[in-house]
């Protein structure tokens, strides 16, 4: 038997009885006449004692261990005269008898410590010697448990795990796909899903009723940071259902999970249409941590001889409670923000709310004392406020203004990582529109519904960008972790929804074929919807980062910096998939 015990389970109740651990060596102390070394695995640490009157020989051995060195102790459970509050086995160390070293290691790169010196590449290169870290550990740690929860819950709920194949058919709706050559079929592809969206809605035609699965997904999309190429989803589908039940089960496991990992209780979550979030926050996601929500002022900034107001389609604006005495430095630093190629605004117009209940703006020329009181008023803005205004085409300064509003919620402490505010969004478009392409893409995907009222509007095409989609994000913190829809399951439907994104009856069928057949089978009325589950999991860890939720995440080149992949792979195995290279 290697060991008896964990490094984080023995406490004062143990004194006395005989134990063996394994463990790493995280730190020795050597004060000369004892020498002290913590054993860490990964359920804690236990200081080992040695006494160099007692057992000179095995102390000396002790000296002589490095870092991370793989080592086996028994000895006895004795009570510590210097206790360490701190750790659940502060009040013991072991008084060791036998000492074997399992296995040497090298010297780590980088200490292996709650606050690293390693750099981020170097972390990632031993991501091994990482993860032995607490912060890393601790993350996977919360994440199975997330995914125990999301299991037991939705098993409860009556739904069943089933697995869906990794090698499908390439579908190029969508993000671009990670591909993979077939030897038995020479030029020939798979594809690794971006989802299992279209076997999950044939597992509905099949009958299964309710559908869940913990899911690896591929996205070959440039990355954006923190976007990762492969990722995981917790990928749901449901037959009989309609956008009430499923809003209702997903907001029950959402709840579930926040009572279980952070013992809070919600009431029901809020509801937005996709066009008052943009409306009042320029997000499909806002963070409703805080409020601020925008005031279009166009009424009255309007006509008072100031061009740039007076000609922009949209006058928009946030009001920063007991902002006032910002400096001139905090102003411009702003507008610089606002300026950057990556939120691309022109400039910012500020308007000072003095406590004294005067106004000080950077339109002073234009706006008298008593425009500006009409235009706080607006704002419903109090003395000591800052209301910040952009202008312009309205779908582009709402985006402009989120980046302000975030920020300002940022400089103001007003996103604590620790607060949750959930939310759905809801009534998203069912179509966009693409510029560069000249045509419509479902905004979600090609099967999902649109809201039947708005059904008719598919047979005019002027009306295409208003038609609304059975859609809904659930949105935390800012951030979607998840989305889906109601699907189409009357084949016409489908058919048309076809049509509007551009396919011919041969394309449609082509790509989607399978799908189309199985609809005409008896297709149940279903709807799903997929969390993101490592975005979900870095919410509830309090972290912005996916990848430290991640085992063996990829870098910002989608590259895993620890494997060297990806790699070219040798001449023989290109030959025999019939891939040729171009040199
Ligand atoms: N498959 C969708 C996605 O990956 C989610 C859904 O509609 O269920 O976003």
């Amino acid at each position: 038997m290697y060991r008896t015990n964990t490094c984080g389970e023995l406490n004062i109740s143990n004194v006395g009885q005989q134990v063996t651990l394994c463990g790493w060596l995280q730190r020795s102390r050597d004060l000369g006449g004892m020498t002290f070394i913590d054993l860490r695995d990964r359920y804690g640490i236990t200081q080992l004692a040695f006494n160099m009157e007692t057992d000179a020989t095995l102390c000396e051995q002790a000296r002589r261990l490095g870092r991370e060195y793989v080592l086996q102790v028994t000895g006895t459970v004795i009570e510590r005269s210097s206790k360490n509050a701190k750790i659940p086995t502060g009040e013991i160390e072991i008084q060791v008898s036998k000492l074997t070293v399992l296995n040497e290691s090298k010297v780590p790169p980088f200490t292996i410590e709650d606050q690293s010196d390693g750099g981020d590449d170097l972390r990632m290169k031993y991501r091994y010697l990482d993860i032995r870290r607490n912060p890393v550990k601790n993350n996977l740690i919360l994440r199975h448990q997330m995914a125990m929860l999301v299991r037991n819950y939705l098993s409860s709920q009556n739904f069943l795990e089933i697995e869906t194949p990794m090698l499908i058919k390439s579908t190029p709706e969508g993000a671009r796909d990670f591909v993979v050559p077939s030897r038995m079929n020479p030029g020939e592809f798979y594809a690794l899903p971006q989802s299992p969206q279209q076997y999950k809605q044939l597992l509905m035609v099949a009958g299964m009723d309710r559908y869940f699965q913990i899911v690896r997904c591929f996205r070959d999309e440039d990355l954006r940071a923190d976007r990762q190429p492969e990722f995981t989803q917790i990928d749901c589908e449901m037959s009989f259902v309609e956008q009430e039940d499923v809003l209702q089960m997903f907001e029950g496991l959402a709840k579930h999970l926040f009572k279980e990992m952070k013992g809070l209780e919600f009431g029901k979550f809020e509801r937005i249409s996709w066009h008052d979030a943009m409306r009042l926050y320029g997000s499909d996601k806002p963070d409703k941590r805080f409020g601020m929500e925008f005031v279009e002022v166009n009424d009255v900034v309007k006509g008072h001889g100031f061009g740039l107001f007076d000609n922009a389609p949209l006058v928009v604006g946030i009001c920063a409670a007991g902002c006032a005495e910002y400096t001139r430095k905090q102003l411009d630093e702003l507008t610089e923000f606002v300026k950057r190629p990556q939120v691309g605004a022109g400039g910012m117009v500020y308007v000072k709310y003095n406590a004294d209940g005067t106004f000080k703006s950077s339109v002073d020329k234009f706006y008298g004392q008593d425009d500006l009181k009409a235009l706080a008023d607006k704002f419903g803005a109090r003395p000591g406020d800052l209301m910040l205004l952009l202008c312009g085409e309205p779908m582009k300064t709402r985006v402009q203004l989120c980046a302000l509003r975030l920020e300002m919620g940022s400089r103001l402490g007003l996103r604590d990582p620790q607060k949750y505010a959930p939310l759905w969004v809801v009534d998203f478009p069912l179509l966009e529109w693409d510029d560069e392409t000249q045509r419509f893409y479902a905004m979600h995907h090609p099967f999902t519904a649109p809201k039947p009222e708005d059904e008719p509007l598919l047979d005019d095409p002027n009306r295409w960008g208003d038609i609304r989609a059975n859609a809904y994000d659930i949105v935390i913190n800012g951030v979607e972790v998840g989305g889906g829809s109601i699907r189409i399951h009357d084949r016409q439907l489908q058919n048309k929804m076809f049509h509007t994104l551009g396919f011919t009856d041969e394309s449609a069928y082509a790509q989607f074929g399978f799908l189309m057949d199985a609809f005409t089978y008896g297709a149940p009325p279903h709807a799903g919807l997929a969390f993101g589950f490592d975005r979900l999991c870095s919410i509830f860890g309090g972290v912005d980062s996916i990848r430290d939720f991640i085992a063996f995440p990829k870098n910002n080149s989608g590259r895993d910096v620890m494997s060297g992949s990806p790699s070219p792979i040798a001449k023989e195995q290109l030959e025999e998939l019939q891939i040729a290279i171009k040199s």
